[in-house]
């Protein structure tokens, strides 16, 4: 089904309001609302361009669509991937394996019975949840035929909306666009500088505070910008809330001591894998993992409410918010 792009003006996202000089457009896919604004004037077929790469990738992505590369590769437990996909999943191993499976692109079987996106979530049994493979080291790949065990599903959720991102960097470049906006879902890609050659000035949501309330506006110039918080997706039962980024470990919701986990870097798929695996790692270890890439900052919301920034955060920022512990 080809999504219609739609005009959701009362939708205020950060970093989704209209920029002067800017056009936005807004669509409803991977699973959020991803808006995009580009110079005004430029040419109506651009935003097909950049729709038309958003459905590519979720039709190569999507745990629901029956007909994606990944669906495929669940329901068979074997399949070819493609080349782009292949290189993702790829991607996703390596981040497991740097971060001890904090990240785990295998953990789709965990994420199917919390059900945590859908209209009936719910909390698994300890034998139900034993049950589940998670272990990303169980992925055989051999070319590009991929064979996962039975009792396992890939999830690239959390590396989906960065590799989309990307994928959109490329389309407007190929297109002569080299300013932009592109917000989805709260995982921004702020496209070189802009128009008259001013940084953008982004903001973080504040994790304890409501959509399109932000803690801190950053400056920066052709970055990626991903956040990942408790806040995004959860439910509550019996008086206890759980929400969607589970550690393979315990089979449970992630338990840190963050609130939120922003990640700022040129590759919005590493941005995006990096801040789930903070999310779940800590302050600590997180921003030891983070420190030891070159070219990648973060800013740390700690659930006490405390902000950490990485080693010699090169970006200037405002602090505009209290967060509240
Ligand atoms: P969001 O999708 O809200 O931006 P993330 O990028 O952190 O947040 O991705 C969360 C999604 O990734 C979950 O909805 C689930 O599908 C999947 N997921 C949950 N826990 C993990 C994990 N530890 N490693 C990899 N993927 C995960
Ligand atoms: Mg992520």
């Amino acid at each position: 089904m080809r999504l219609t792009m739609l005009f959701l003006s009362s939708i205020l996202l950060l970093s989704g309001c209209r920029q002067q000089g800017y056009d936005r457009q807004s669509l409803i896919a991977l699973g959020t609302v991803c808006t995009i604004q580009l110079p005004a004037g430029t040419n109506p077929k651009v935003y097909d361009q950049v729709q038309k790469a958003i459905d590519t990738v979720d039709g190569e992505l999507s745990r629901t669509k029956d007909s994606s590369q990944i669906a495929i590769l669940n329901k068979e437990k074997q399949a070819v991937l493609s080349d782009d996909v292949l290189a993702l999943l790829e991607e996703g191993i390596e981040v497991a394996e740097k971060t001890d499976g904090a990240f785990d692109p295998a953990i789709g079987a965990l994420t199917d019975m919390w059900a945590i996106a859908t209209d009936h979530p719910r909390v698994p049994s300890e034998e139900e949840i034993r049950g589940a493979d998670t272990n990303w080291r169980h992925i055989r790949i051999a070319g590009n035929l991929v064979t996962i065990p039975s009792n396992m599903e890939i999830d690239l959720g959390a590396i989906g909306k960065g590799y989309a991102a990307d994928r959109i960097k490329k389309t407007l470049w190929e297109n002569g666009i080299t300013s932009a906006l592109v917000n989805l879902g709260g995982n921004i890609y702020a496209i070189g500088e802009k128009q008259g050659g001013d940084p953008w000035v982004i903001g973080l949501r504040d994790p304890n505070g409501s959509e399109g309330q932000a803690f801190i506006t950053i400056q920066v110039r052709d970055l990626s910008l991903v956040t990942s918080g408790a806040y995004e997706r959860n439910f509550t039962q019996d008086g206890v809330t759980y929400h969607h980024i589970l550690d393979r470990k315990s089979g449970y919701p992630a338990e840190s001591d963050l609130s939120s986990a922003s990640i700022i870097g040129p590759s919005s798929t590493l941005c995006d894998a990096l801040s789930t695996s903070v999310f779940v790692l800590g302050s600590e270890k997180g921003m030891e993992l983070v420190e030891s890439l070159s070219g990648y900052a973060c800013v740390l919301v700690k659930k006490d409410g405390t902000i950490l920034f990485s080693h010699g955060f090169p970006y200037p920022y405002q602090l505009v918010k209290h967060v509240s512990g």
